[in-house]
């Protein structure tokens, strides 16, 4: 069985391997059936070890650097950290590269996985976009890094938007949706319900990128709980799908 859905939009530049896991394939029990790739929630251990072991020879991949996730605005930057340093997963939500062969991680079961890819330098961001990460604008300030960093301009990039939870299943509180509206706009809510997406596309194109370079995954997590985790389907017990991105070492 497939354990990962490939970014196509990404994977055609020809430059990168992309993909998202599906919950399908692993070992793990429930509420954490099957194929759960994080250590933080409660799953047993050997189980997620089992489940990377699966993962990594289906995908080829043979590392994953990744951050502790804080819901905050916090990029890394792999290039200027020391190994041993993202060996331990220091504190953050988004992660940037410009090395060929090394895969960024993270992690959910609801938030927005945001992948970028800069074809000209080229460089890779991922990063993880839950309310808060979305209202702290964690994808411009990914992009920010990379511009500030690499020399990335957006118009050379390409951007994702991972399976996550839509409008239809995320109701939120009204002081909530006015925050967002009065961030992002009125297109970001469906009467007492908040997209997520839009509210990130939104932000994005703001900064100058052009619509056409965004794409969006039709699926919600919380929908379709038979591929995917969802936190709030599933009341918090659940496992996280992992998300990854990687310059491919030749092209
Ligand atoms: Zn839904």
């Amino acid at each position: 069985m497939k354990t990962y859905h490939t970014i196509q939009e990404l994977e055609a530049t020809g430059i990168v391997a992309a993909g998202i896991t599906s919950r399908r394939g692993g070992v793990s029990r429930a509420p954490y059936t099957s194929l759960n790739l994080a250590e933080h929630v409660g799953d047993d251990a050997d189980a997620v070890a089992t489940n990377r072991e699966i993962f990594f020879q289906q995908s080829g991949l043979t590392d994953l650097y990744y951050c502790q996730q804080i819901h905050s605005d916090r990029v890394i930057d792999a290039d200027c950290t020391a190994n041993e340093t993202l060996k331990q997963h220091p504190e953050a939500d988004a992660l940037i590269s410009t090395q060929r062969g090394v895969p960024l991680g993270i992690f959910t079961a609801d938030c927005v996985p945001i992948f970028i890819l800069d074809i000209a330098t080229p460089a890779i961001g991922i990063a993880h976009a839950g309310w808060r990460g979305t209202l702290a604008r964690i994808a411009v300030n990914t992009l920010a890094r990379m511009q500030n960093r690499f020399g990335t301009l957006v118009t050379n990039c390409q951007i994702h938007l991972g399976p996550s939870i839509q409008k239809c299943c995320y109701t939120v509180s009204t002081e909530l949706l006015e925050q967002f509206t009065g961030h992002f706009g009125s297109t970001v809510r469906d009467g007492t319900n908040l997209s997520l997406q839009t509210a990130n596309v939104n932000q994005l194109i703001e900064i100058g990128l052009p619509v056409a370079s965004i794409s969006v995954s039709p699926f919600c997590t919380a929908c379709r709980t038979d591929l995917f985790y969802s936190h709030r389907a599933e009341s918090g017990r659940t496992g996280r799908m992992l998300s990854f991105i990687q310059l491919n070492t030749k092209n």
